[in-house]
This record gives C-alpha cells, structure tokens and sequence, in this order.
C-alpha cells in the first residue's frame, strides 16, 4: 500500500540529537518508513523564532543535513522536487521526501530568500509558526487574529508562482482565509485535526474545514493527543476527527499528517505503526477505495496539480 505522510518534525530533531535518518530512536526513521509502506513523506524543517537573526543559518543546516541524509540512503529515499519524481521507475519502492519550512519567518519577508529556497529544494512553506510574524499571524494570536501584510500577498503569489504547495497549519483563523483566497492552487493543511471534537486553537473550525473543501485541498489528520481529546485520546478518538471531515465534506480532502518528532504524546508509537491504517480505516466503514484516497490519493492530487 502507498502511503503519503504529509509532515514530520524528524529532521530538526535529528540535526539536534546527531542521529541518522536511515535508523534511530525518533519516531520516524528511513528502515521503519519503508517497511510500513510510507512510499511519500513531507519533511518539515524548523527553528524557533527565539533564534532571531540566526534562524536563516539555522534552517540552511536543517536543509543540508536532509540533503546529506537523502544521499547517504539512495536504496531507500529520493528527493521529489516534481510530481514526475514520483513516476520514475527505480522510485516505485522507495520513499519519496519533499522539503517544507515551518514557518516564513527565517525568510525575512524577503522573496530573493524563497526563491533561492526554492532551488535549494524548498517544496512547501507554512506562512507561520504559532505566532505573528512579518507576513501572517499564527494562531495563538487569537482568533481570528491579523490578516495578512502586503508582504504576505507577495509572498504568497511568488509561491504559487513557482509552484510551491501552501501549508495553512498554524495560520490564524483571518491569514488562513485570506491566503486560501489569495493562492490560486488547492490548499493544505498539513497537521490538525477537527475544533469541532477537541476545540484547541491548532485545529480547524468547520468554517475552516469547509474552505479547505472549496479550495479542493486536503487535511492532513495528525496523532498529537491534545489535538484529539486530552493527553488519554486514542486512536479512536484520532478516527473520530477522520469520520467527521469525511461527513462534512468528504473523502476527497482527508490525508495524513502525522506530526510524529513534533510532540511527545501521541496517539501511535512511531511510523511502524503506520501499516495498521487499512484495517484500521476499515473497521471505521472506509471502503478499499476510500482508503486509498486518504492513504495517499488525495495528497497525490494535491501534489500533481501543484507540483
Ligand atoms: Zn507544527
């Protein structure tokens, strides 16, 4: 089964604790990926807005870390920079590993810094982390918080410009809607779960969930407890979320975001777990076609349009 992760925070972990990517004690890990049949994993590179001036530096070693990590293990993983990437024949059996940043703020605002990002392999940006930044407001700003600068529009129509995949997870409730609006391409948010079942500000409101829908984007449903129930949620409680996106707006818009290496409680183990989601989804009502989609189809959708 092809499964598409759509974000995990492993690569800043691992550039901290010196650990490789091919096996290692992290929640995620090249050896188990791909025995679970992670076949397309969205790699988030991230450094705190405390580092301020340094967080450029920083996010430039995260990336050259991902790169040497890539290359390190080719039998395994490649870097997807299109969507034709994924179509090449050596690729069928390997995981494929697309670059976001989380967070413009090492950007400075500055659309010469996304562009050479773009080059260097820079796929997907989020506009924010949870705070306001030059260009959005994240959302513990409050809701519905600032809309975007004009530096933010800017940045917005460059991305979609070069084809890079908008991701409004953090994104306060007013930025988030007036991005979606701005960007021309179906939107993502690549980890949060329903208001609706647990209402914390990382996640989604239906208004939310709707615009998603309209811009035929998709939501990546992730496994941290407190954005599923309280710290005892389980997986249940995480297909909960999926169940009802599916019944407010579709099949169509749900995918997987687990945000493993970005929390400590979450609802699995690791990405090993992560080829028990058939049965799972199944014993859910999820038919085999509906479960594809969510595996992996409905990011493939995203990914081909844009990239
Ligand atoms: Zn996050």
């Amino acid at each position: 089964m092809f499964i598409a992760d759509l974000h995990c925070d492993t690569i800043s972990l691992l550039f901290q604790s010196g650990e490789p990517l091919l096996h290692n004690s992290a929640h995620f890990d090249l050896e188990r990926a791909s025995s679970a049949g992670i076949r397309l994993q969205v790699f988030a590179l991230f450094v705190s807005p405390a580092e301020g001036s340094n967080m450029l530096r920083q996010v430039l070693k995260q990336m050259d870390y991902f790169h040497e990590q890539i290359a390190l293990n080719p039998d395994l993983a490649y870097l997807v920079c299109r969507y034709d990437d994924l179509l090449v024949p050596g690729h069928a059996d390997k995981i494929g590993c697309l670059l976001h940043l989380e967070g413009a703020d090492a950007l400075g605002g500055e659309l010469e810094m996304l562009r050479l990002m773009h080059r260097l392999g820079l796929r997907s940006l989020g506009l924010t982390w949870n705070h306001r930044n030059t260009i959005a407001d994240g959302v513990m700003e409050g809701d519905p918080g600032a809309g975007l600068s004009r530096l933010g529009r800017k940045m917005i129509q460059e991305m979609a410009r070069l084809d890079m995949v908008l991701d409004l997870a953090h994104v306060g409730p007013a930025s988030f809607y007036e991005a979606a609006e701005i960007y021309s391409g179906p939107v993502m948010v690549s980890h949060a779960n329903t208001r609706k079942l647990c209402d914390f500000p990382r996640n989604l409101s239906d208004d939310q969930i709707k615009t998603v829908a309209q811009k035929d984007g998709i939501i990546g449903v992730t496994m941290v407890s407190d954005f599923i129930r309280n710290e005892a949620a389980g997986i249940n409680d995480l297909l909960d979320h999926m169940v009802y996106i599916a019944e407010t707006i579709g099949v169509r818009h749900l995918a997987l975001g687990s945000d493993f290496d970005g929390a400590t409680k979450l609802v699995m183990p690791g990405i090993e777990s992560y080829n028990e989601w058939g049965s799972l989804l199944a014993g859910r009502g999820f038919s085999a076609a509906e479960q594809e989609m969510i595996l992996s189809g409905n990011a493939l959708r995203l990914f081909k349009t844009i990239l």
